[in-house]
């Protein structure tokens, strides 16, 4: 008896498999269809074509025949042919405050007019993007955000989608401000603090090693705190996909004071890069500033490349061991080489910490944010929050269609992301 139910549960799992793999192929498909026919709308001749108006028509009527059945579970239905279309659009969120910057657009705090939930919209502007040549990074970021990637201490990703001139990914607001923000303030943390941090945060990237995604671009300004105290990791920009667990990448990125020395030195690089920014990040909540850190960015390359660490002993000896391991110049010698995350885990430094506790969010955290609500945004540098929202948000039709707006338009296919209908905005 027992034996049969198995199978059946057996079977019926394969069968779960095989739905969802068929459901996201589908998916997949329908996405690059939309996108097609977007491109082929976006050019005025071929859209004179009888052939392709006729289509175009066949498909206004469709939408005319459903439109009457829209009921508030329709609410996100396709309401076009176009994925750009179909599910979200900017106008769909009011936009109340700027929360950050980063180097192709702004981050917005924005309520959802119809539930009324706080996001962070992040929205990027095609044109820098493509004069940065970054398109790879961008559409790394999007599909890293939607691989199925659920982690306590990484940000959700709810939608994507874009404008001809725009991209949008709404993301969890996270209120707490960044791990910079409270460190610039308070100069050091206390060691039990920064092993909190320090274990979320790495606990985060043996995940994304696991998915072979290396996150690459870990700094203070990408960690935030929830306004429970807990780390979230924000922007994927930087995330390089399918790094088998001892493959390798040569592309020159992430921030100065950070930059491994392979990364530095151009040669190739794998995840271990990661293990390095986290040795950076634990070194500055420790000590206050970068190892390796000098004003003269030249002097700090050359620091990072050829100087030694050097530790005072205002840390514990398990802190300065970890440091030691995890900011080893030498890659095929660094803590994490050989068994990746398990190598920090049980190292002495983390002793400390109940593992399985810390991924159910069941340790406290040693400092909780003080907010009051979603619009409370003491923790946000007023840099950004003093400055205007702009109404261009919402709107392209003061757009001049140029032809680098329109090669804009047109340069990233399936970008466009929503859950299903009845997951939208719960
Ligand atoms: P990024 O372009 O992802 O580096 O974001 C720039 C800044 O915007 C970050 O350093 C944060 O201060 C803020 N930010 C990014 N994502 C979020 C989010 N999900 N919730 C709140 N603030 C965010």
């Amino acid at each position: 008896m027992a034996v049969t139910e198995s199978r059946c549960d057996l079977t019926y799992c394969k069968m779960r498999g095989i739905v969802s793999v068929l459901t996201a192929f589908i998916k997949e498909r329908k996405m690059g269809l939309n996108d097609f026919i977007q491109r082929l709308i976006s050019n005025p001749h071929i859209c004179q074509h009888s052939a392709v108006e006729s289509f175009l028509k066949i498909d206004e009527n469709q939408n005319e025949a459903t439109a009457d059945g829209l009921g508030p579970a329709s609410l996100f239905q396709p309401r076009s042919s176009l994925a750009e279309e179909t599910q979200i659009k900017p106008s769909d969120f009011d936009y109340l405050k700027i929360i950050g910057k980063g180097s192709f657009g702004k981050v917005l705090l924005a309520r959802h007019k119809e539930s009324t939930e706080y996001y962070a919209v992040k929205v990027l502007q095609k044109k820098i993007i493509l004069k940065k040549k970054e398109q790879k990074h961008i559409m790394a970021e999007r599909s890293v955000l939607m691989k199925n990637i659920k982690h306590p201490f990484l940000v959700g990703l709810h939608y994507s989608f874009q404008t001809t001139d725009k991209l949008y990914f709404v993301l969890d607001y996270v209120n707490g401000g960044e791990l910079f923000y409270h460190l610039q303030r308070e100069r050091v943390f206390l060691e039990p603090r920064a092993r909190f941090y320090a274990a979320e945060i790495a606990s985060a990237l043996g995940y994304l090693h696991s998915l072979h995604i290396v996150y690459r671009d870990l700094k203070p300004e990408n960690i935030l705190l929830d306004s429970q105290g807990h780390i979230v990791l924000t922007d994927f920009g930087l995330c390089k996909e399918g790094l088998e667990p001892n493959g390798t990448t040569t592309t020159f990125c992430g921030t100065p004071e950070y930059l491994a020395p392979e990364v530095l030195q151009k040669q190739a690089y794998d995840r271990t890069v990661d293990w390095w920014c986290l040795g950076s990040v634990l070194y500055e909540m420790l000590y206050g500033l970068p190892p390796f850190y000098s004003r003269n960015t030249a002097e700090m390359y050359n620091n990072i490349l050829h100087k030694s660490l050097v530790l005072k002993p205002n840390v514990s000896n398990a802190g300065r061991e970890l440091l030691e391991g995890l900011l080893h110049k030498d890659r095929t010698q660094r803590l994490g080489v050989k068994d990746d995350f398990l190598e920090l885990k049980y190292h002495a430094f983390f002793s400390p910490i109940n593992w399985d506790d810390l991924m159910a969010k069941k340790v406290t955290p040693p400092f909780v944010p003080s907010v009051t609500g979603p619009t409370d945004l003491r923790h946000f540098d007023p840099e950004f929050t003093h400055l205007p929202v702009t109404s261009s948000l919402c709107s392209t039709d003061n757009l001049t269609v140029t032809s680098s707006v329109r090669e804009a338009a047109g340069a990233f296919p399936g970008f466009s992301y929503g859950p299903p209908a009845d997951r939208a905005f719960m």
